[in-house]
């Protein structure tokens, strides 16, 4: 990531790379390594707090050796750098980097001034126009309530000046998280040319940014985003879930996934309860591969197969950002019609117990899993 907000989720990956500056304005990595997510989730742990970006090739090419010459290739399971640093512990994986480094630093594979200017010429800004306005042109449309709320919640600010950074929603409520049709596809193709320099982004949420939007043109592709389906605004609230597949189209899955999604959007469609529950992350999978991220989402929904019948595990204050976490299981799991009135219960201890600003991982975290095990499994009287 080279955001202090990581949008990549560094820390639930083999390698996380995060792009900082040193004390002198130097650039390059803090590296983290031993990351992941299914069947064994862990945390991923900073071997290097400062790697100079000269050296980025070679300090990875040792990470590669040592885990190929000591990962665990008996057993496809356990075939993850993760397992070798939870083995060792990542202090000894960093001795062990940095012995192995000393064989390949400053080699062949150095990074030049010349080789990262090339690199970077692959990457060059699109042409931004000059002294654009920081506001939408078509006035009449500022005081629309509803392209407001879109673009409270849909609209990132951009580094330059009378631009900014638009998602395209996939998250409408009755769509299988992040679905688009194929006719969806040419119109976010002719949304990117037409506002967008020719350039859509997937996000791991499962939606799509266009990156580089003119701040004056927010009213149009607003208007016409919002006439393909793709101006829900709900961006980072509870229903802008991450999903997979599942057991309607994985061979893998213990239980499906979309249909929970679906009751959940049902069931929570009212967008001003949304907005007032704030920043929230809904994370689902059908087995424990965990394509659905659900260890990592404040609320995570796991299915689980018990003799044959599907039912679902919930945690709680998982998060992938930079803050991330892995959630806390809540006890034991439930039956899929049952899982909307568990996220409501989940939902009302978080907004009974919540301080004046606080978002529902931070509530979660101070509290701890306790309230709402209490009432998600209260007996009725
Ligand atoms: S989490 Fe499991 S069910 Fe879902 S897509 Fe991955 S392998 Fe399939």
């Amino acid at each position: 990531t080279g955001s202090r907000a990581d949008r990549a989720a560094t820390q639930v990956h083999d390698i996380g790379l995060e792009v900082i500056k040193n004390e002198t304005g130097e650039t390059g990595f803090k590296v983290l390594v031993g990351g992941g997510l299914g069947r064994t989730p862990i945390i991923g742990s900073v071997i290097r707090e400062f790697l100079p970006a000269k050296h980025l090739l070679t300090y990875l090419d040792a990470i590669l050796r040592v885990y190929n010459r000591y990962g665990r290739r008996d057993n496809k399971y356990k075939a993850r750098i993760k397992i070798l640093v939870k083995a060792w512990t990542p202090e000894v994986f960093a001795e062990k980097v940095e012995a192995e480094w000393q064989h390949v630093k400053d080699g062949p594979a150095t990074l030049t001034d010349a080789e990262i200017a090339r690199a970077r010429s692959f990457f060059s800004h699109p042409a931004y126009e000059d002294q654009l306005p920081d506001e939408s042109r078509t006035t009449e449309l500022l005081a629309n309530k509803a392209f407001e709320k879109w673009r409270d919640r849909n609209v990132r600010p951009h580094k330059v000046s009378g631009y900014c950074a638009v998602f395209l929603s996939l998250k409408p409520t009755g769509v299988a998280p992040g679905d688009v049709t194929d006719g969806q596809l040419e119109a976010i193709a002719e949304l990117a040319d037409r506002f967008s320099f020719g350039e859509a982004r997937v996000t791991h949420q499962q939606n799509v940014v266009l990156a580089d939007v003119r701040v004056q043109d927010l009213p149009q592709l607003w208007q016409e985003a919002r006439a393909h389906g793709f101006a829900t605004p709900n961006i980072g609230t509870l229903t802008d879930m991450i999903c997979c597949p599942g057991g309607d189209f994985c061979s893998l899955a213990n239980a499906k996934s979309i249909p929970i999604a679906e009751a959940i959007q049902r069931r929570f469609d009212d967008m001003d309860y949304l907005y007032d529950l704030g920043d929230l992350s809904l994370n689902i999978s059908g087995c424990m591969n965990a394509c659905g991220h659900h260890h990592v989402g404040n609320i995570g929904i796991l299915g689980v197969d018990k003799k044959g019948q599907e039912f679902y595990q919930i945690q709680l204050g998982g998060s992938a950002g930079t803050d991330a976490a892995l959630g806390g299981v809540l006890g034991p799991s439930f039956l899929a019609n049952e899982v909307p009135d568990v996220v409501e219960k989940i939902l009302q201890t978080y907004v009974e117990l919540r301080i004046e600003g606080e978002r529902f991982l931070d509530t979660q975290r101070r509290v701890g899993l306790e309230p709402f095990k209490e009432s998600v499994y209260a007996k009725a009287a």
